[in-house]
């Protein structure tokens, strides 16, 4: 039988990891030979969940020429590496914008609206009548967590909280509200960490009009949290954008006050006023990347 290869995005948030983890299982217990895979490195968050719910971290994998793939969490080509091209994926379940992937053969695609692909992964496995083990659906119940940044995000739904309820009942958390709370302060403790990392922390590559663009978010529980290393993230933002980028913009989200600083470089600033206003200091009640700066950026770019 042919080993399924189950991976999320590049610059792998929780999501992405989890969400993986958590169909391997399915795919597992359906007599489907998978693996759960990463595209780099997990972050600080993904490590804390991984090591809280005794579950190892996937192995990291690039080459995906002639896997059977599942596709966790994107189907943005520009989030995937190249030899996707010439993968067979089977499988996706995702709650982005579709992307330009192109698929050789049909698709079972589990898609919605929702704040997190570990959402839209309850309702595969209550479709498929399994049991969600106990430390899986706290796993899940993290990812919804960090995703909607504790149900503040935009794109948050009704489902989401519905689905944090039932995890979080399976996993046994009886304060939901504390749980989310520790694991934002995991997600935006920024201390020892190199202004390179924090820069690709949480990075995602899109493609707007046939430019390059580059946005990366940290989500801090306070803005003030990174005044010492503004300068630092300043240069390697340039950096990045030396790279060949038309545009790389940082987001530095309050999850506390709920706005968004933006840091930015690029070939065109008016764009960037275009799509955001004139001050771009502070951007009150902006919490989501994918809801609130990359359609009004898109938008710009037309
Ligand atoms: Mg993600
Ligand atoms: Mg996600
Ligand atoms: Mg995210």
């Amino acid at each position: 039988m042919t080993l399924v290869v189950v991976i999320g995005h590049m610059n792998p948030d929780s999501d992405s990891i989890i969400s993986a983890i958590a169909i391997t299982h399915l795919f597992n217990k359906r007599g489907i030979e998978a693996n759960a895979y990463a595209q780099g490195e997990v972050n600080s968050e993904t490590e804390y969940l991984l090591n809280k719910f005794g579950i190892e971290k996937p192995e990291i994998i690039y080459d995906l020429t002639d896997r059977k793939v599942a596709l966790i969490d994107t189907t943005d080509i520009n989030q995937l590496p190249e030899s996707i091209s010439r993968a067979n994926v089977f499988f996706i379940a995702d709650h982005h914008q579709l992307g330009g992937l192109k698929t050789s053969g049909p698709v079972e695609a589990w898609i919605k609206p929702v704040g997190c692909t570990a959402t839209i992964l309850k309702e595969v496995y209550d479709y498929y009548k399994i049991d969600i083990p106990s430390n899986i659906a706290g796993l899940m119940l993290g990812a919804i967590v960090s995703d909607t940044v504790l149900f503040k995000s935009p794109t948050t739904t009704e489902e989401d909280k519905k689905v944090a309820r039932e995890l979080a009942k399976i996993a046994k958390i009886s304060n939901l509200e504390e749980f989310g709370m520790e694991l934002l302060k995991v997600k935006s403790s920024i201390e020892g960490i190199p202004a390179k990392k924090l820069l690709f922390r949480d990075f995602k590559n899109l493609d707007m009009n046939g430019n390059k663009i580059g946005v990366g978010q940290i989500e801090l529980v306070d803005l003030s949290m990174v005044d010492d290393v503004m300068g630092e993230l300043a240069f390697e933002v340039k950096e990045v954008k030396d790279s060949g980028y038309h545009t790389v913009i940082l987001m530095l989200t309050d999850v506390i006050k709920e706005g968004t600083e933006l840091l930015y470089l690029s070939d065109d600033e008016s764009v960037i006023h275009k799509a955001f206003g004139d001050n771009t200091k502070w951007l009150p009640g902006v919490l989501s990347r994918k809801k609130q700066i990359v359609p009004p950026l898109e938008k710009a770019f037309q």
